[in-house]
């Protein structure tokens, strides 16, 4: 991956490849887009079908003790009140009234504007008056002797990478503009345990550091956390102006439609916004027909659809996405947590083994007061994305709380009988849940790199190369015809690519210098590319097999060239 860029550059040459390449295209593009929305192109649709197909068959056709299911995207409406996302799939949404515009309150960032130093009366009255601070602040700063930072406004900055800093660069503005003289105090997410020990403050997380000329104040809240009281002071990201945000309020992310003639309250359903509850819905008819005993595993692919207040960071998170999710089912007795961690380290190694890097891997536990009350714990494995470290995969332990909840609300038994014990009982579960969209973003991000070579004639030239591993790449294998117009080379490449095509996504290419034709298999991350020349037809048979990452060449006969794919796309 190119260094040198900003995230920001990174992602959009990410983005405008997916484009030019025919990866990935914003929905409905001819009436200008549809916010939330991708359609996958050829290359795209083919990247995506490769990760649910490696998925599909490590974690079901491989083991014995996973089957697979598909159920519905719009289920019975009770599922989703029994779930508890009827009442409780929310996001806390805030609404800016001026911009129309809407954002998740815990990605909206906010911070105090501090200042240590004798504010004059003549500033505080033009802020009381400009509406930046309360007729309360005002007079704190009226009364103060300056000897200690004092609130004199409010920045606000939305959730990313670089929060902080510009929390801070719209502070010390904000001390420009308003004229205000005196020390600021800083915003850290990395408050020292020693600055931490000195924070002083009732609530207020500032502390003066060591005698320094900066203030170290702790972590920027978001707007969950607001108090009612510093709402109207807080700015709007879009206007920069306070005033205009209301406060957060919880907003269903489900999206509704009507089923059957009839669009009255009756006839509300939900397109799903997980595929999980099917395994759940579906746990009786899996146990009573598949011959499965525990512990074992339900596993789905499949749509999920999420009203997202914010959509954003291209497809990582969208409104329309595909989820591969995994219920395996133990025993209540059973150890869950070394369950658990089997999962973690399983998921891991699978995202391993469709080549994104460890270096970009990461785990993190959710902290304990975060969980619902009925998990027991969760890890998500996390991924660094160009814009910042973001969840891939979650992997819950929840309990028996999903079959206990629709036994509950359907009257049906979800209980298991143990042949063993000859005991009934409710099976607690181990959740991997991922996005297929999330995996295919990491895959790209990942693979994405531009590298200045040398051609032929040792002029140095930039390439960019998608460093797809095999099992994931679009094309497995280009096949090149050295030239076009020598019939005998054409008829053994065209044979060596119908016999290819039985079993591998293969691409036949004879236009253009090979050089070029080499960057344009490597743009789109084709592990090989095979060339049919004169020694093919003139002496052995062989072919030049040429290496994407290496961009090294060397002979090899048909057999050999078979025994690679298989050996590598599996
Ligand atoms: P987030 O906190 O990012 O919204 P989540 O914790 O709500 O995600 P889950 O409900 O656990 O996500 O969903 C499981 C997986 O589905 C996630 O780890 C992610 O890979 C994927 N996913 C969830 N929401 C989206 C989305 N809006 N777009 C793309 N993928 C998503």
């Amino acid at each position: 991956m190119s260094t040198a860029d900003s995230p920001n550059d990174l992602m959009e040459r990410i983005v405008a490849l997916c484009k030019r390449r025919g990866f990935i295209f914003p929905s409905s593009e001819i009436y200008g887009g549809f916010n939330g929305f991708f359609d996958y192109g050829p290359l795209g649709a083919e990247l995506k079908k490769n990760i649910r197909d490696c998925w599909w068959n490590d974690m079901v056709r491989r083991r014995d003790d996973i089957v697979g299911l598909e159920s519905s995207i719009i289920m019975h409406p009770k599922v989703w009140e029994a779930s508890g996302h009827v009442a409780g799939f929310t996001d806390p949404l805030v609404d800016c009234k001026v911009s129309k515009q809407r954002y998740r309150a815990d990605q909206l960032f906010y911070a105090a504007v501090r200042i240590k130093g004798k504010i004059p009366d003549t500033v505080i009255q033009s802020l009381l008056s400009s509406k930046r601070i309360s007729e309360q602040l005002a007079q704190e700063l009226r009364t103060a002797d300056g000897s200690t930072p004092q609130i004199v406004g409010y920045v606000s900055a939305l959730e990313n990478e670089k929060t902080v800093e510009e929390l801070n660069a719209g502070a010390k503005n904000y001390q420009r503009k308003h004229s205000i003289q005196g020390e600021l105090a800083l915003i850290s997410n990395e408050a020292s345990e020693e600055t931490k020990l000195k924070m002083i403050g009732q609530g207020e997380n500032w502390a003066p550091s060591t005698g320094a000329t900066e203030f170290l104040m702790g972590k920027p809240k978001d707007m969950t956390e607001a108090k009612p009281e510093e709402i109207p002071f807080i700015p709007s990201p879009a206007t920069g102006e306070p005033g205009s945000l209301t406060a957060p309020r919880s907003f269903n992310m489900m999206f509704q439609t009507n089923v059957g003639a009839m669009t009255d309250g009756s006839s509300v359903a939900y397109l799903r916004p997980e595929t999980a509850q099917g395994m759940f819905v579906d746990f009786k008819n899996v146990v009573d027909t598949g011959r499965v005993k525990l512990p074992f595993g339900i596993a789905q692919i499949g749509k999920s659809f999420r009203n997202e207040i914010t959509p954003r960071n291209f497809i990582f998170r969208s409104r329309e996405f595909e989820q591969m999710e995994m219920e395996y089912f133990i025993h209540e007795d059973a150890d869950w947590a070394k369950c658990h961690q089997e999962w973690i380290a399983w998921c891991q190694a699978w995202l391993l083994s469709i080549g994104l890097p460890e270096s970009h891997l990461s785990l993190h536990a959710h902290p304990k007061e975060k969980l619902a009350f009925y998990s027991k714990g969760t890890v998500d494995i996390m991924f660094k994305y160009p814009f910042g470290v973001q969840e891939l995969w979650g992997i819950a332990a929840r309990g028996n709380y999903d079959l206990t909840q629709h036994a509950t609300a359907s009257g049906k038994p979800m209980e298991y009988f143990d042949e063993a014990t000859k005991k009934k009982f409710v099976p607690h579960v181990i959740e991997p849940a991922v996005g297929v969209d999330r995996i295919l973003l990491a895959a790209l991000c990942a693979a994405y790199a531009e590298e200045d070579v040398k051609d032929d004639k040792g002029n140095v030239e930039k390439r960019t190369v998608l460093r797809f591993s095999p099992r994931l790449a679009p094309i497995k294998i280009a096949v090149l015809p050295l030239m076009k117009n020598k019939p005998e080379i054409v008829d053994v490449a065209e044979k060596l690519y119908r016999k290819l095509k039985r079993k591998w996504n293969v691409f036949y290419d004879e236009s253009g210098a090979i050089g070029r034709r080499y960057r344009r298999q490597d743009e789109i991350g084709t592990p090989w590319c095979v060339t049919i020349d004169f020694e093919t037809i003139e002496k052995d048979g062989s072919f030049t097999l040429r290496e994407r990452d290496t961009m090294q060449q060397r002979r090899i006969m048909e057999p050999e060239l078979f025994q690679l794919l298989e050996e590598h796309v599996y």
